[in-house]
C-alpha cells in the first residue's frame, strides 16, 4: 500500500479538502496512474452532498471522480494492453464479475457486482471504499482501463470517460441517426457532449435549455435548433415530432412536457438522477405508446468504441480548466447551472499542497 495525495469531503456539509488515501500496489493485472486531468461531473455533487442516500449513501470520506485521464507509472506482470508511459483513462467503473449475463454481452455497468470508481466498497481492502480520481493517481484493473487516441486534448478528454459515454451510448441504443429527430434536454456536462453526438451521428438535433444564455452555445456545439424550455409556445410548436429525447437535467423539473414531445412510439431516455424522483403523467404515455427509460454511462468495450469515435471526429469537451483548491467554487457554480460546460481539474495543482 501506499499514500496518495487526494481531495475528500469529510461530511455532507463540509467542502472538499485535502489529504491522503491509502492505494494498493498493483497486482498482477492492475495499471498504476498519475491522474493528469479528472473533470467533474454532477454525480461527484451529489454524492459528496449524500443526495443519492436512498440509492447509495455516501461513505466519508469521499473521493469523487470519474473521469479520469492520466499516464501509465507502473503495470503488474499480466498486463498487455498497457505499457509504462502509456496515457490510459478510467471512467465510472474500476471492476465487475465478468461472468454475469450483463458482463458477458459487454454490458458491465449493468452487473450485478459492479464496483464503481469511488464510493463502492473496495475488493482490495485498500480502504473502506473505493476513493476515485481527485487525486494524485489511482490503481485499475487493466479490463477497466481505456485507450485514449493520441490526437485529442487531454483536459477535454477527461469528460469523455462519463458525460462522453452516458450521452453516446443511449444515442447509439435508441437510434440517434440521419432522419431522426433528437431532443437534448440541460446543456451542462452530460447535454453539450450528447448536442456533439447527436449532431455527429447525423440526427436533427434539438436543445432545450432554460438559459436563454446559451442560445448561442448550443447552436455552435451543432444544434440545428434551441428552444427555451420556459416558453410553452416554442414547446407546443414541437408536438408530437421527436423520435428520441435525451434528459440530461440534475434537478427536479416536468418530464411530461416532454413526453408530450415524442411522436407514436417515440422514447425518453432519463441520464440525469435528480435527488427526488419526478412525477410521470401515464396518460402522456398512453395516448402514442410512448416510452421511458433510463440508460447508465456504457460498457467498457462501447466506452472504447466512443473514444475512437470521438478520435476520428476530433470530438472533446469544452472545458473549463481549474486548480483542484477551486473545486469548491466550481460545486457552486454547478448548482447555478453556470459552467461552461464541463469543469476539468488540472491534476498537477495538487502538487503543491
Ligand atoms: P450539469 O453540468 O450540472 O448540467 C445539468 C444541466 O441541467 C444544467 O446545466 C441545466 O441546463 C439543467 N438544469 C439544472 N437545473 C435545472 C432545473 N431546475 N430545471 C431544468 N433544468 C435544469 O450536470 P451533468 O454533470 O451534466 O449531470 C446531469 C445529471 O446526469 C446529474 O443528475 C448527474 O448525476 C447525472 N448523471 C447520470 C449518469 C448516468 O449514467 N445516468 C452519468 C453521469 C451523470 P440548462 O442551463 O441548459 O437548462
Ligand atoms: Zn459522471
Amino acid at each position: 500500500m501506499y499514500k496518495a495525495k487526494a481531495y475528500a469531503a469529510s461530511s455532507a456539509t463540509s467542502a472538499l479538502a485535502s489529504t491522503t488515501v491509502a492505494r494498493r500496489e498493483p497486482t498482477a493485472t492492475d495499471v498504476q496512474i498519475e491522474i493528469l486531468f479528472c473533470g467533474i461531473c454532477h454525480s461527484d455533487l451529489h454524492q459528496v452532498r449524500n443526495e443519492w442516500k436512498e440509492v447509495m449513501p455516501t461513505v466519508y470520506p469521499c473521493v469523487p471522480g470519474h473521469e479520469i485521464v492520466g499516464r501509465v507509472t507502473k503495470v503488474g506482470p499480466g498486463v498487455k494492453k498497457f505499457k509504462v508511459g502509456d496515457l490510459a483513462a478510467v471512467g465510472c467503473m474500476v471492476d465487475s464479475d465478468g461472468t454475469c449475463p450483463n458482463c458477458r454481452e459487454g454490458l458491465e455497468q449493468y452487473c450485478p457486482n459492479l464496483t464503481l470508481t469511488y464510493n463502492f466498497p473496495d475488493k482490495h481492502h485498500a480502504g473502506p471504499v473505493t476513493y476515485g480520481g481527485y487525486s494524485d493517481s489511482v490503481v485499475v484493473d487493466q479490463r477497466f482501463v481505456l485507450r485514449v487516441p493520441s490526437n485529442l486534448g487531454l483536459a477535454g478528454t477527461a469528460p469523455l470517460l462519463c458525460a462522453g459515454i452516458t450521452t453516446y451510448s443511449p444515442l447509439r441504443h435508441w437510434g440517434a441517426t440521419k432522419g431522426k429527430k433528437v431532443g437534448i434536454v440541460g446543456l451542462g456536462g452530460l447535454g453539450h457532449m450528447g448536442v456533439k453526438f447527436s449532431r455527429a451521428l447525423g440526427a436533427h438535433t434539438v436543445v432545450f435549455t432554460t438559459s436563454p444564455s446559451k442560445v448561442e452555445d448550443a447552436l455552435r456545439l451543432g444544434a440545428h435548433e434551441v428552444v427555451i424550455s420556459k416558453n410553452a409556445n416554442d414547446m407546443q410548436k414541437h408536438t408530437g415530432s421527436f423520435d428520441f429525447i435525451l434528459d440530461c437535467v440534475s434537478a427536479d423539473h416536468d418530464i411530461n412536457a416532454y413526453i408530450n414531445l415524442l411522436r407514436r412510439d417515440g422514447n425518453l431516455t432519463l441520464v440525469g438522477a435528480p435527488e427526488k424522483p419526478l412525477a410521470v403523467s401515464s396518460f402522456g404515455l398512453i395516448f402514442g405508446r410512448k416510452s421511458l427509460s433510463g440508460s447508465a454511462i456504457g460498457g467498457i468495450a462501447e466506452t472504447q468504441e466512443m473514444l475512437d469515435f470521438c478520435g476520428e471526429h476530433n470530438i472533446t469537451s469544452d472545458v473549463e480548466v481549474i486548480p483542484i483548491q477551486k473545486v469548491n467554487e466550481a460545486y457552486d457554480r454547478l448548482l447555478k447551472s453556470d459552467v461552461k460546460y464541463r469543469f476539468s481539474i488540472d491534476m498537477a495543482s495538487l502538487k503543491s499542497e
